[in-house]
């Protein structure tokens, strides 16, 4: 079998989460096929040596300063070397930056491919060319098994679909020399979220949707966000009326999650809502509502007004956090 090529960037000099997971999940369908997992690295970084550590039996590191929203001259290098490193599949995280280039490769490389997908790869029958995947559809409703073909398949991995491998040593780091594109995008500005763990990333996370009537009260939130180390996530129509920032909007039509405790604070649980949060490993709900439909798909539920509950456990966690230092 030919090689599998991750794809992966680096941000102040690390990998995300999402980035280890990728190379791990390239490692298993490598060590599965008899092949390479060979991994290819965006942006400088000191630390891309340690990828081996997840899986990868070589890393190449990418000479260019190429900024990610340049997908026109990331598919064309990535596709270079998929050609060149022969190989037969494609492993990026299902991020904003695989957004852009999925689509693209696939054209380039005349092969399939599949978004958000949330297992290793299976045989189809006797046919070399073709595999099945699964991934989530219908707004995390259902799963579909999805037949994808073609000489160099390009997948992109859903967040915490598989779990780290950490057996693996540290790997020489190469260089590979990307030859300059006339592309047709051109990076502007980036402003990058600084402060807490973003949101894709986070295993804590405090979320609160209209029933806190006015952005002014969600110090509250931030609270007890604080006290537990956690990452603050809001509803739709609080972040389309700008109480909250865009990036926290989580759901259907904003960031899926996966993180192992979801605290949903006057959120009513919409199924647009529910479809970017079901997969959290544990969920508390805290409504007044006792027919609020969140209820359904809480482990813990709290009816009662959150102006009374949330001061009184942020309290709880500090003097928890206080008595267990
Ligand atoms: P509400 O529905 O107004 O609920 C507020 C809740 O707070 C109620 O349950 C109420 O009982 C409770 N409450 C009020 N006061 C208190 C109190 N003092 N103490 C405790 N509880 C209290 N929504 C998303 O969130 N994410 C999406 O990605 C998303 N995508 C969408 C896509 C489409 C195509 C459409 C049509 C809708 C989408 N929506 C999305 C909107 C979604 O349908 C809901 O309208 C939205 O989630 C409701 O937000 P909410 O729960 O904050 O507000």
């Amino acid at each position: 079998m030919s090689n599998i090529l991750a794809v992966v960037e680096s941000f102040n000099d690390d990998f995300k989460k999402s980035a280890l997971e990728a190379v791990s999940y390239a490692k298993a369908i490598a060590s599965n096929n008899s092949g390479t997992c060979i991994v290819v690295v965006f942006g400088s970084s000191n630390k891309a040596g340690t990828l081996g550590v997840y899986g990868a039996d070589r890393v190449l590191q990418i000479n260019s300063n190429i900024p990610a929203s340049d997908n026109q001259s990331m598919t064309k290098i990535i596709s270079d070397i998929a050609l060149s490193e022969n190989a037969g599949m494609i492993i990026l995280p299902n991020n904003s930056t695989a957004k852009g280039i999925v689509g693209r490769l696939s054209i380039r490389l005349k092969s399939g491919c599949v978004t958000g997908v949330q297992s290793l790869p299976e045989k189809d029958g006797a046919d070399n060319n073709s595999i099945v995947v699964i991934r989530s559809v219908y707004a995390g409703k259902a799963t579909a098994k999805v037949k994808v073909t073609g000489p160099c398949i390009i997948l992109s991995l859903a967040s915490s679909a598989i779990a780290l491998n950490t057996t693996g040593n540290e790997v020489h780091v190469e260089n590979w020399d990307a030859s300059t594109t006339n592309s047709n995008i051109k990076l502007i500005e980036t402003k990058r979220i600084t402060g807490h763990t973003p949101l894709p990333e986070a295993e804590l996370v405090v979320s609160a949707g209209r029933g806190m009537k006015d952005p002014s009260n969600w110090n509250i939130i931030e609270d007890l966000a604080m006290a537990l180390g956690a990452t603050t996530a809001c509803s739709r129509p609080v972040a389309d009326s700008h109480w909250r920032p865009h990036y926290e909007h989580v759901g259907q039509t904003g960031i899926a999650i996966k993180p192992k405790l979801y605290i949903a604070i006057g959120i009513s649980g919409a199924i647009q809502h529910l479809a970017g949060v079901n997969n959290s490993k544990v969920i508390v709900v805290i409504n007044k509502d006792p027919e609020a439909p969140f209820f359904k798909a809480a482990d813990y539920g709290v009816c009662a007004d959150l102006f009374e509950v949330i001061p009184k456990l942020t309290e709880s966690v500090k003097k928890f956090k206080h008595s267990n230092a």
